[in-house]
């Protein structure tokens, strides 16, 4: 062999030791199953949605405007809200988080929206959910004008969904059909089992799953507390996705050999020992890694993706509010 071709053997077992690495980085330590970390997609989408920002300052003077209402001091919601205005301002939005007393009155916070529907410099209006009690929440989101409404919520929006021409998607669910889409999940005629109905995750979900589109076509099925036999459904699932509120409800033996799982729950199931708050998914992960081929962990799955996508939402909405093409 001459000089040139010990130099290019040396390279070749160069790269396949380094993709050999980064593959297996990729996987979980746990089985074969490929980690969707929905971080990583999450800041490569970012970084995109930061030059588009910029280019959008530059060239057309516009900033997209985002505020964030938060009614009362519940920890898991303040840090929702935090998260979301520090990522706004991190993209250069012009970002208003603004925070409310809980014993703010109905009228009072229907008027505070009111004020920002007819603020020209916020495009996308999001108030954090769940509120208190005195508060008609249907009230509210029905305030919020539908081309502010980044959130997705109102029922303008969700209609728009239904009918395959949304305007803005809800963000959670947004999230986990991007990250379907981008880890090359297949979705045409592919089994999709969503548990979980809420409105904002499990019902928007299955809408946007089902749709005769590339990120759809997927026969859907919907699980829910009256369901007879949730195993019968998931095991037949070749895309799983799971947003019950129930920590680690999904087991191992639910699971299809090779299913594509999506983990959307979020479950506080006690302290660190610094005092931070200590996550669940609703997927068992160990034992479900071991069945499935591709999963997302929690934290660091969907989670990353709900703000991500939010961001993209305000960012269309500022678009469409100047007349540009989206
Ligand atoms: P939710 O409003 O409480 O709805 C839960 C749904 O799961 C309901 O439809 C319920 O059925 C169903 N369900 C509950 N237990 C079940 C069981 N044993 N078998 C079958 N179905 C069951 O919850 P959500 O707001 O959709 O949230 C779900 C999870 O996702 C939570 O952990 C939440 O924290 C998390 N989450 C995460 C993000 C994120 O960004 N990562 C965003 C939103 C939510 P019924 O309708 O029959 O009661």
């Amino acid at each position: 062999m001459n000089k040139n071709g010990i130099l290019l053997a040396l390279v070749s077992v160069g790269l396949a030791a380094g993709l050999a690495a980064y593959t297996k980085q990729r996987r979980c330590p746990q089985g074969e199953a490929k980690l969707l970390r929905g971080a990583e997609v999450a800041k490569e989408i970012r970084e995109d949605i930061k030059k588009e920002v910029e280019e959008l300052k530059a060239t057309k003077g516009i900033t997209p405007g985002l505020v964030t209402i938060l009614i009362g001091q519940n920890p898991a919601s303040e840090s929702y809200v935090r998260a979301k205005s520090k990522t706004a301002e991190e993209l250069g939005y012009f970002s208003i988080q603004d925070n409310q007393p809980d014993d703010i009155s109905e009228a009072d916070l229907l008027a505070l929206v009111d004020k920002y529907n007819n603020m020209p410099e916020i495009h996308g209006i999001l108030v954090q959910l769940p509120l208190p009690k005195h508060i008609n929440e249907e009230k509210v989101l029905l305030a919020i004008l539908p081309q502010k409404d980044v959130d997705g919520f109102h029922p303008t929006n969700v209609g728009k969904l239904l009918i395959g021409n949304a305007n803005f998607l809800p963000c959670t669910p947004y999230g986990v059909q991007e990250l379907l889409v981008r880890s090359g999940t297949p979705l045409k005629g592919a089994e999709v089992v969503v548990v979980g109905r809420s409105n904002i995750v499990g019902k928007p979900i299955a809408a946007m799953l089902m749709q005769k589109c590339a990120a759809g076509n997927a026969t859907v099925t919907v699980c829910h507390t009256a369901t007879k036999d949730v195993t019968f459904h998931t095991k037949r699932a070749d895309v799983l996705i799971v947003a019950a509120g129930v920590a680690e409800y999904i087991k191992g033996d639910m699971v299809k050999p090779g299913a594509v799982v999506i983990d959307v729950g979020v479950n506080e199931v006690g302290k660190t020992a610094a005092g931070k708050r200590k996550l669940k998914g609703d997927v068992a992960f160990e034992e479900c890694a071991k069945v499935a081929s591709a999963i997302t962990p929690v934290p660091g799955g969907v989670g990353p993706m709900t703000i991500t996508m939010l961001m993209k939402n305000t960012l269309k909405a500022a678009k469409m509010a100047n007349g540009i093409d989206v």
